[in-house]
């Protein structure tokens, strides 16, 4: 009885991976018409400026907004999407929809700059390279409101590709953000060659810095080598009053995290931001 149980467990999770395996296999399927279909959606999460209390930087988050199964977070399909090599016309439509909402608060009278999150495998892709080139060609917006931010992992897999990448983005004239910092490896000699203009603490060690000693001494020192590097630190995952005055106290540039909005769409953005203005004034 006991072996049939067994069994009866192994089949269970033999199916249940196969089921999660199809709908994997439909869903990107379903990507390329989702992307025509305008069903791919862009939030925004501000980086509130610490120094003036004012948003001026958000980050580009991708939903898809999928007819069936709902609302789909981007956990759930990036990593199938550059398994597939469907991540470079992905990022590209992120990257354009970002381009053309910044432009649309500017006309608005808001000056803002937008992050996008630029998948490591996208570095080595000369293609990919080229698109953007020609996104910006089509001015938009000025290359300087655009950041991309990207992790660790980007530098490990193809240092020299990379760094020739991420130096060519800069020559464009957009800043380079670095991603999660302090859960990649070899993060020292990344810091020192790449092209950075801002390193992002990962939320993991900013979320307890206020209660733990740990913590506190590594996010504390992070921003003030970060600074010493010329780098803007911004801080993630900040959920409570605490640890905002806690990143506060020891100089860290931006704050990020529910506590300050969740990601929201662009319209959503827009009151937020007037609303802080009309109560700073
Ligand atoms: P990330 O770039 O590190 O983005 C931060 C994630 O943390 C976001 O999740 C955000 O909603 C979440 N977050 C923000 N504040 C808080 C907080 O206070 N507490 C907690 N617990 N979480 C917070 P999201 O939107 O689900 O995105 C997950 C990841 O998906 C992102 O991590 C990023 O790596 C990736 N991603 C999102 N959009 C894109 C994209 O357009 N292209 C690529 N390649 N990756 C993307
Ligand atoms: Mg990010
Ligand atoms: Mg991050
Ligand atoms: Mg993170």
């Amino acid at each position: 009885a006991e072996n049939a149980a067994r069994l009866g467990v192994f089949w269970t999770h033999a199916a249940t991976d196969r089921a999660q395996m199809e709908r994997e296999v439909s869903l990107m399927g379903e990507l390329d018409d989702a992307i025509a279909a305008g069903e791919i959606v862009v939030y925004y999460q501000p980086k509130l400026s610490l120094a003036t209390d004012r948003i001026a930087s958000v980050e580009a988050l991708v939903r898809w907004c999928h007819p069936t199964r709902g609302f789909i977070g981007p956990d759930h399909f990036i990593p199938l999407a550059e398994q597939t090599d469907r991540i470079a016309p992905l990022t590209l439509v992120v990257l354009e929809q970002t381009m053309r909402d910044v432009a649309a608060w500017q006309a608005r009278g808001h000056c803002m700059t937008a992050a996008v999150n630029i998948s490591a495998k996208l570095l080595t892709r000369r293609e990919f390279t080229d698109a953007v080139r020609a996104l910006l060609a089509q001015n938009i917006v000025a290359p300087d409101r655009i950041v991309f931010e990207v992790t660790e992992s980007a530098a490990i897999a193809d240092p020299a590709a990379a760094l020739a990448t991420l130096e060519t983005y800069r020559d464009l004239g957009i800043a380079i953000s670095m991603d999660d910092y302090g859960t990649g490896q070899s993060t020292l000699t990344y810091l020192k060659q790449l092209p950075l203009s801002e390193l992002k603490i990962d939320r993991l060690f900013v979320q307890h810095a206020h209660r733990d000693r740990a913590d506190a001494v590594m996010v504390r020192s992070t921003v003030d080598m970060a600074h010493a590097l010329g780098l803007k630190v911004v801080a993630e995952g900040i959920e409570d009053a605490e640890a905002l005055a806690f990143l506060r106290g020891i100089g860290c540039d931006m704050a990020q995290g529910y506590f300050i909005s969740k990601p929201v769409p662009s319209d959503d953005l827009i009151a937020l931001v007037d609303a802080r203005l009309s109560k700073a004034a």
